[in-house]
């Protein structure tokens, strides 16, 4: 129930729901979600589902990862990526397969030390986790080419922007009760924002912890 067959399964639905990036259905081809999750539920973890992670958190939905990430890329290869929200790693492995350099931050330290733990047998050697409130960023390895919420806030921080490079791409679910996922460019106008689709995440809170 964790083979590659049932990954594969999941690359299938995948497509039927729209996703058509090769890149990021070969690394969600690759990258072992079942190892993000605890045993008890490891056999529902190629489900297209959320599942629980702990400390009231939960690894995000297959497609949504697919969405967000195929938004992120545009099609074109991703270079300094910001994750905001590491949670149990996933996410963050995925991107350090179709990125050149990733950093994730994490608010809970707990977590972080689970993802550490989760991470270390795929040696993703271009993805670093720092242990910090994400809203503020990390201005000592901006700017970024593109950042990516793993959280819902109401509005997208202001020292975000400030980090994205020019010609970046951020993905951000957006709202409290009702949230929409949105992509933001960093044009020469200024930042251009897109909506996509209506989405369900946990929120972005303040602090670490
Ligand atoms: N990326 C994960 C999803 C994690 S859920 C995956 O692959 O499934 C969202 C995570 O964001 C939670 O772990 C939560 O603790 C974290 N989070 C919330 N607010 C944050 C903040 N301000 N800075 C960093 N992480 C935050």
């Amino acid at each position: 129930m964790t083979s590659q067959r049932t990954r594969d399964r999941m690359i299938v639905r995948l497509r039927e729901k729209g996703i058509n990036d090769e890149a990021v259905l070969a690394a969600m081809r690759e990258v072992p979600r079942h190892l993000f999750v605890e045993e008890a539920i490891a056999s529902r973890a190629y489900e297209d589902t959320a599942l629980p992670i702990g400390f009231e958190q939960t690894i995000s939905q297959p497609y949504v990862v697919a969405r967000m990430i195929a938004a992120l890329r545009c099609g074109e290869p991703l270079g300094k990526v910001l994750e905001v929200g590491t949670g149990c790693g996933y996410q963050a492995a995925v991107l350090a397969v179709v990125a050149r350099e990733v950093f994730s931050m994490e608010r809970i330290a707990a977590l972080l030390e689970k993802a550490r733990a989760n991470l270390r047998p795929l040696r993703l050697a271009n993805l670093r986790l720092a242990h910090g409130d994400g809203a503020k960023g990390l201005p000592e390895a901006a700017p970024f080419d593109a950042i990516i919420l793993a959280a819902a806030a109401p509005r997208i921080p202001r020292a975000l922007l400030e980090q994205l490079a020019p010609g970046g791409r951020l993905v951000a679910p957006v709202g409290s009760d009702d949230q929409e996922l949105v992509l933001v460019e960093h044009k020469k106008e200024g930042f251009v924002e897109t909506r996509l689709d209506a989405v369900r995440f946990v929120p972005l809170r303040g602090g670490k912890q």
